[in-house]
């Protein structure tokens, strides 16, 4: 019998991608295309939604011809995407009446502050939701566009417009306008779905007044969502998780209180806290991270808004390393421990600090401070960061923290690793497979179709590395509290 395949689409911020699997969850080959950003004023993010679609489909091909492997092969197709981006297109022709709005895209932060200050609407947000009020999510955005393109409102109110993220998006069209549908973790970023009831929110819908009419329906992860046909070939498309979610999934955080990180531009964790939703007294996200068998999980989420950018700013800005990876080289060039602190809020502080003003400082310098110093202590910044959400994780879930499973090119970093460890005292996991997201996707479709079950993924994860903690109680102790001192002299700084 010849081999089979699993292929997931995994449709990132800034490129389109399409990894290959075999049938025992090895990569089998990858194709990458760059996707556009339209920057039309400050503060706007947008792309082009034919080009997003074309470019995934142009490299789900690519791949095909690439590795030579036939579409008769292909036992199923998995999604996995750039989260929150909306986009809004005509029900009968299927052209969007505007560019997606990428998740990035801050246009209605001054309807968003409007909205926020109704202190029930922020409750009610937080409870059902599981997120809080940002321009950030899908529902002001599509608010936005039914405002301001032209007969948009008339259109949806005429039930002639369909709103989707773009898994949604490249369901509908790979499955020729036939599937109009989503999954539990994509639509509980809408900011519109009650993750409690697991259903549309009638009373956000009213809010923001958008017709229930355009919304997808909402399916587990793990679902026969529709076909793909090519020839005379006919492929199910089996899965569909938002980004992190799948992330989370493809480290197989499948019991309560596992959690992953990914190393990326930003830091982003997620901890799997069961069958309930558990909501956070520390300014985390509470998310589904997926449906599957019947029943929903659900996460703790919290980002780092500057991590692997902290390491470009170094590397870009102050020009003290040639390639990101060199920081690992540099950081170890320090003999023992130095008293240096960044912390690196360029951008304010995000969950558990949420301090807007917050700037990016750089603390304990000495006359013998040198270029290592600062490299290590920006390192260090990242595993600093992501133990203050880890706590805060702890806290709100009541679940305690028994290994992190790391993903994103950050993880690279032995360095950085081991001083997570370290700081967590507690075993950082670097698995052989850091293409997370693609290889959730890839899970959930394979689980669809039959082809695995999770105790096949739980045998086949391979571990890379391990980094277990070897820092002294006393010094983490230590360490952590100078840090905490370093974060609370860095907030409130901006005043305009
Ligand atoms: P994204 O998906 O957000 O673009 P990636 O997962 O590709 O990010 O990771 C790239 C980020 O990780 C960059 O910000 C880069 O500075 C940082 N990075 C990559 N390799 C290393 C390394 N070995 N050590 C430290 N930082 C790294």
């Amino acid at each position: 019998m010849s081999k089979k395949y699993i292929l997931a689409l995994d449709q990132g911020t800034t490129s389109s991608r399409t990894v290959l699997f075999d049938d025992t969850g090895k990569i089998y080959g990858i194709s990458q295309k760059e996707t556009e950003q339209i920057y039309p004023k400050h503060g706007w993010v947008e792309q082009n939604a034919v080009e997003i679609y074309q470019s995934q489909l142009e490299t789900m091909h690519n791949v095909m011809r690439d590795q030579n492997i036939d579409f008769k092969d292909v036992l199923s197709i998995g999604i996995t995407n750039q989260r929150e981006t909306t986009i809004v297109w005509n029900k009968k022709t299927g052209e969007p009446i505007y560019n997606a709005i990428v998740w990035q895209d801050v246009r209605t932060s001054k309807y968003c502050k409007e909205l926020k200050a109704d202190v029930n609407l922020n409750q009610y947000v937080h409870f059902n939701t599981g997120l809080v009020i940002d321009s950030y999510f899908s529902a002001t955005k599509i608010k936005w566009i039914l405002d301001n393109v032209p007969k948009a409102r008339e259109m949806s109110k005429n039930d002639q417009l369909l709103f989707g993220t773009v898994d949604t998006w490249l369901l509908w069209n790979l499955t020729k306008g036939k599937v109009h549908a989503t999954d539990y973790s994509n639509a509980s970023r809408t900011m519109l779905y009650n993750i409690k009831d697991l259903e549309w929110d009638q009373q956000m819908l009213e809010r923001l007044d958008i017709p229930a009419s355009m919304l997808p329906q909402v399916r587990p992860s793990s679902f026969h969502f529709g076909d793909f046909s090519f020839d005379e070939h006919v492929i199910p498309i089996n899965g569909i998780a938002g980004d992190q979610q799948a992330a989370l999934f493809g480290q197989a955080c499948f019991k309560k209180g596992e959690t992953k990180n990914t190393y990326g531009t930003g830091c982003f964790l997620l901890m799997n806290t069961g069958k309930k939703p558990k909501f956070s007294s520390n300014g985390l996200l509470t998310t589904i991270a997926w449906g599957i068998d019947g029943k929903v999980q659900y996460a703790l989420e919290g980002s780092v808004f500057i991590a692997g950018a902290a390491i470009q700013w170094l590397r870009d800005g102050l020009q003290l390393i040639d390639h990101a990876k060199d920081s690992e080289y540099f950081a170890n060039q320090v003999d023992g421990d130095s008293s240096v602190y960044v912390v690196p809020a360029f951008a304010g502080l995000g969950a558990p600090y949420w301090d807007m003003d917050a700037r990016g400082s750089i603390f304990g310098l000495t006359r013998d401070t040198g270029k290592n110093h600062l490299i290590k202590a920006t390192l260090e910044s990242l595993a600093y960061r992501s133990k203050d959400l880890i706590l805060a994780m702890e806290e709100d879930s009541g679940v305690p923290l028994t290994s992190l499973k790391v993903d994103g090119g950050a993880c690279a970093n032995n360095y950085l690793m081991q001083f997570q460890a370290d700081m967590l005292n507690t075993k950082v996991e670097r698995a052989e497979i850091i293409e997370s997201t693609a290889l959730g996707a890839a899970y959930l479709a394979g689980i669809g179709v039959g082809l695995w079950k999770k105790e096949d993924i739980l045998k086949n994860r391979k571990i890379e590395k391990e980094f277990h903690p070897a820092m002294e109680e006393e010094k983490r102790v230590k360490m952590y509290a100078t840090w905490k001192k370093a974060v609370s002299r860095s907030m409130d700084w901006e005043t305009d």
